[in-house]
């Protein structure tokens, strides 16, 4: 089965209080876990940076329902493309507090951390949205 990543950026409608998140991530993780779907969703006061990663069918479908979830908006795709092996294996919807990335990572994560978001930023720099992501591989706040 060819594997398939979805990077995308979004904008919440309002600041998420923690119990707002964990009811996002329960309906994600059961749906994701039936369908085959692993990831990472990073949240940072108002704005949500998320990997789908499986099936190229499976992950359009759920994008495209994400897509119309009016808790956020102005959803971009910062990148998407086949790959070799799932980066996220462990999390059927891995979740972290972008907040708590170590800004001294990398000189564009500290560039990132400093400035308001800008999903421009990211779109231009693919790159860098992986590196926050992957950042959190092997860890899950709730
Ligand atoms: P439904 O029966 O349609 O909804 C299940 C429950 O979700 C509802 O009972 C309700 O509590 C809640 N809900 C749905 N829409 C809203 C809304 N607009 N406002 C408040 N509560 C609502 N879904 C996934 O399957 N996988 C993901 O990885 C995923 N990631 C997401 C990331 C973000 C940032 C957001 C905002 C949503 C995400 N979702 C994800 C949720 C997705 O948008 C749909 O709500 C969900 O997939 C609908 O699932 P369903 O058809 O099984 O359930």
């Amino acid at each position: 089965m060819a594997l398939f990543s979805l990077v995308y950026v979004s904008v919440s409608d309002k600041l998420m209080t923690d119990s707002e998140l964990k009811a996002i991530l329960d309906v994600a993780r059961t749906n994701n876990a039936r369908d085959q779907i692993t990831g990472m969703l990073l949240y940072r006061s108002g704005y949500f940076i998320q990997v789908l990663e499986g099936e190229e069918e499976a992950v359009m479908r759920t994008y495209n329902k994400i897509l119309l979830d009016s808790r956020h908006f102005n959803c971009l795709i910062v990148y998407k493309n086949q790959i070799a092996e799932p980066a996220f294996e462990r999390w059927s919807m891995g979740f972290n507090h972008l907040e708590q990335i170590d800004p001294s990572a990398s000189p564009e994560v500290k560039e990132f951390m400093a400035h308001p978001f800008e999903p421009s930023h990211l779109t231009a720099k693919p790159t860098i949205a992986v590196h926050l992501l992957e950042s959190f591989r092997d860890q899950n706040t709730f």
